[in-house]
C-alpha cells in the first residue's frame, strides 16, 4: 500500500506490542522462563525451590516454580508484572554494588506478555491474612483475588508463546529444551548451594540438591562421585577477588568447554576469557585441544563487574580483565602444582593419551623390533649410548638451577623396555613406568624456559655451519629469524636460500651437531603456519623434542636412573610439553586386581 504523499507513516507502537517485542529478548525459550523465575526466587531469599515441568510429545506445556521466599503484598504482586518494575535497584548507581540476580524489572512482564500466568503469593510472617492470586493472559490481568496460600510465591506459566507463533516455531524438540533447562539448573544449583532445589518432569523427580555450604556436595549430586574423585580444590585471593572451586586432574578432560562452569558473585555466566585463563594455568599439562572440568566461584569487587551487558545476563563485562585473568591463571597453576598428578594405571588417562595431541613432527612411537633380543631384553648400541650420554650430560649441567622439592617419590630404576620405557620402583612400594623420551623432553623444556629468563642463553659455535633450504622454506625461515634470535639461535641470511648458523641455545651446548640443528629448523619451518601456539613456545617445544633422548634408543640402567633423577627435579614432572603423561604408576593393589589375586 503506497501512503498518500505527505501523510505520516510512522506511529508509536501500543504497549502490548512493545511488551511482546521486548519479551523476545528475555524469553527465548522455556529454559529462559525457568532461569528468570528461579532467579527471582533466589533473590526473594528462598531456601527451598521447586520446579515442575509438564510436557506433551511436542512441547513443554507447563512450568511452575514454587518458593518459600519473602512473597509479595497484593499491591506489589500487581506491580511486579509492569515493565521495568523492580524492587532491586532505584537508580543506575546501584548497579555498582548489586548483589541480586535481577534488576531490570523485565522478566515477569515479558513472560506474562507471551503466555498464561497464574501467580499465588503471600508475604512472610503475614499470619492468617489471605494470600493473593493473579491471573494474566497475554499481559492482560484477568483476575485478582484473595486466596489461602503458604508463605512464599508460586508462579505457573502455561501456553508459552501461544500469541507469538513465529517464536513458537523455533522451539526445538522437548528433549532439547529439557537439556537446556538442565544446563540452566546445574548453574543455578552450583551458584546457590545454600538453596535446595527439586526438579520434576511430568511428576517424576529429575534432580534434587540439598542445602549445603559445601559446593563439592552439590557437584557430587549433579555429576556423580566418579567426577568428584578427579577433582582437587583451588583457593586463592588477591585484593579485588577471591577464587574458590574445584579443578579436574588431567585424567579428566573434555574436548570442549561445556564443563567449565564459572560463577561470578553468585551469577552463573559464560566467559571465554576466564576459560582461557584456567586452561593457561594448566600449561603443558593438557593437550591443546583438551579442556579441564572446572567449577570456579569468583567473588570480584562489584565495581569491576558490569552485569548490565546482556538482556539475559549470561555475560558480564569485567574491568581490569588482564589482572583478573592473570590472577586466575596463577591460582590454577599453584593448585595444579600442589597436586600429586601421577596417573594410576587404571585411570581414564587413556582419554588423553589417545588424543592426537602431537604438535611437533615426531613420528608415532614404534617399538624397535629389530633391536629387541629374543629374550625381550634390549641391547644398547655403542653409538646410541654415547649420543644419549651427551644429551643427558647437557641437561644434568643445568639441573638444579633452582631446586624444588620433588613432586615425585624417590624412584629406583629396575629396568627398561624396548628403548622406550623405564621401569622403576618407588619408595612407596609402587611400580612406575616412565616414558624415556617424554621425560627427558620435559626436563629439557623446563631448562629452555628457565634459561630464557637468564641472560646468557646463546653460545657461539666454534665453527659455524651452513644450512640450505628450499626457496619456500627459506622465506618462512627468514620470518622466523627474530623469534629464533630470542631463543638463542643466531642465523645469518646469506642469500640464495642459504643461512649461516653462528650461535645456538646454551641448552643444546653439547649437541653441537649440525644434524640436530637441521632437524630443529626443519620442524620449525614446516610447522610455521600452524596452530595457535606462539612462535617462542613452539621453538621451545621443538628444541625440547629434538634435544631429548630419542624414543627407541636403549639407555643403560645408569642412564635411566639419571633421567629419572632429573625428572624428579622438574617443576611439572607429570607430562611432556605436549600434554602426554611422562609417568604412570601401578600400585600393588592395581596389579593384584589385574592378576585377580584379591
Ligand atoms: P527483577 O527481578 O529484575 O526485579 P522481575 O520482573 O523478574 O524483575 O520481577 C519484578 C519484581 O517482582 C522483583 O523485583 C520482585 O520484587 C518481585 N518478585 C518477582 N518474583 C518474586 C518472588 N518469587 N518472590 C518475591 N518477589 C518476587
Ligand atoms: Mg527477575
Amino acid at each position: 500500500m503506497t501512503p498518500e504523499p505527505g501523510a505520516s507513516v510512522i506511529h508509536i507502537l501500543d504497549q502490548a506490542t512493545v511488551n511482546k517485542i521486548a519479551a523476545g529478548e528475555v524469553v527465548e525459550r522455556p529454559a529462559s522462563v525457568v532461569k528468570e523465575l528461579v532467579e527471582n526466587a533466589i533473590d526473594a531469599g528462598a531456601r527451598s525451590i521447586r520446579i515442575e515441568l509438564s510436557a506433551s510429545k511436542e512441547k513443554i506445556t507447563r512450568i511452575r516454580i514454587t518458593d518459600n521466599g519473602c512473597g509479595m503484598s497484593p499491591v506489589d504482586a500487581l506491580l511486579a508484572f509492569v515493565p521495568h518494575a523492580t524492587s532491586k535497584i532505584s537508580g543506575i548507581g546501584d548497579l555498582d554494588t548489586i548483589r541480586t540476580l535481577g534488576f531490570r524489572g523485565e522478566a515477569l512482564a515479558s513472560i506474562a506478555a507471551v503466555s498464561h500466568v497464574i501467580l499465588i503469593t503471600k508475604p512472610q510472617d503475614s499470619g492468617t491474612v489471605a494470600g493473593t492470586k493473579i491471573v494474566i493472559a497475554g499481559g492482560t490481568v484477568q483476575e485478582t483475588s484473595g486466596v489461602g496460600a503458604p508463605e512464599g510465591t508460586s508462579i505457573l506459566v502455561e501456553d508459552l508463546f501461544y500469541n507469538t507463533p513465529a517464536r513458537e516455531k523455533f522451539l526445538k524438540s522437548v528433549n532439547t529444551e529439557l537439556a537446556q533447562i538442565h544446563t540452566i539448573m546445574e548453574g543455578v544449583c552450583l551458584s546457590h548451594p545454600e538453596c535446595s532445589f527439586r526438579l520434576f518432569y511430568n511428576n517424576h523427580e529429575q534432580l534434587v540438591t540439598d542445602r549445603s555450604t559445601r559446593s563439592i556436595d552439590t557437584i557430587a549430586r549433579l555429576y556423580g562421585t566418579e567426577v568428584v574423585k578427579h577433582l582437587f580444590p583451588v583457593d586463592a585471593s588477591c585484593p579485588f577477588m577471591t577464587i574458590a572451586g574445584y579443578l579436574s586432574q588431567p585424567s579428566l578432560t573434555r574436548k570442549d568447554t561445556a564443563r567449565m562452569l564459572v560463577i561470578i558473585n553468585g551469577r552463573f555466566i559464560s566467559s571465554p576469557l576466564i576459560n582461557g585463563a584456567v586452561k593457561a594455568g594448566y600449561g603443558t599439562l593438557l593437550a591443546r585441544d583438551r579442556f579441564p572440568v572446572t567449577f570456579l566461584s569468583l567473588q570480584i569487587d562489584t565495581r569491576l563487574v558490569d552485569v548490565n551487558v546482556h538482556p539475559t545476563k549470561k555475560q558480564v563485562r569485567l574491568s581490569r580483565e588482564k589482572e583478573i585473568a592473570d590472577a586466575i591463571k596463577k591460582a590454577v597453576l599453584d593448585a595444579v602444582l600442589s597436586q600429586d598428578l601421577i596417573p594410576a594405571a587404571d585411570s581414564p588417562v587413556q582419554g588423553i593419551i589417545s588424543q592426537p595431541v602431537v604438535a611437533d613432527k615426531e613420528p608415532a612411537y614404534t617399538y624397535p623390533v629389530t633391536e629387541v633380543a629374543p629374550s625381550g631384553v634390549s641391547e644398547s648400541t655403542h653409538a646410541g649410548t654415547i649420543d644419549s650420554d651427551q644429551r643427558l650430560r647437557q641437561t644434568e649441567l643445568l639441573t638444579g638451577i633452582s631446586p624444588v622439592p620433588s613432586k615425585l617419590p624417590a624412584i629406583e630404576v629396575i629396568g627398561e623396555f624396548g628403548g622406550i620405557y623405564i621401569l622403576g620402583r618407588t619408595d612407596t612400594g609402587e611400580l612406575v613406568v616412565i616414558d624415556q623420551h617424554a621425560a627427558h623432553e620435559r626436563i629439557l623444556y623446563e631448562q629452555v624456559v628457565l634459561r630464557l629468563k637468564g641472560d646468557h642463553h646463546s653460545q657461539e659455535l666454534i665453527s659455524p655451519f651452513v644450512l640450505h633450504r628450499t626457496p619456500k622454506e627459506a622465506s618462512v625461515l627468514k620470518d622466523l629469524l627474530p623469534a629464533l634470535m630470542l631463543e638463542g639461535f643466531v642465523l645469518e641470511d646469506f642469500g640464495r636460500d642459504t643461512f649461516l648458523v653462528r650461535a645456538i641455545p646454551v641448552v643444546l651446548g653439547r649437541m653441537e651437531d649440525a644434524g640436530i640443528i637441521d632437524e630443529i629448523i626443519s620442524d620449525l619451518v614446516s610447522d610455521a603456519a600452524t596452530g595457535p601456539v606462539n612462535n617462542r613456545e613452539r621453538i621451545t617445544r621443538v628444541i625440547a623434542c629434538r634435544g631429548a633422548i630419542k624414543a627407541g634408543t636403549v639407555c643403560t640402567r645408569e642412564q635411566c636412573q639419571r633421567i629419572v633423577d632429573q625428572l624428579r627435579q622438574a617443576q611439572n614432572p607429570y607430562t611432556c610439553p605436549h600434554g602426554r603423561p611422562t609417568i604412570i604408576r601401578f600400585s600393588r593393589t592395581d596389579l593384584d586386581a589385574m592378576f585377580k589375586r584379591t
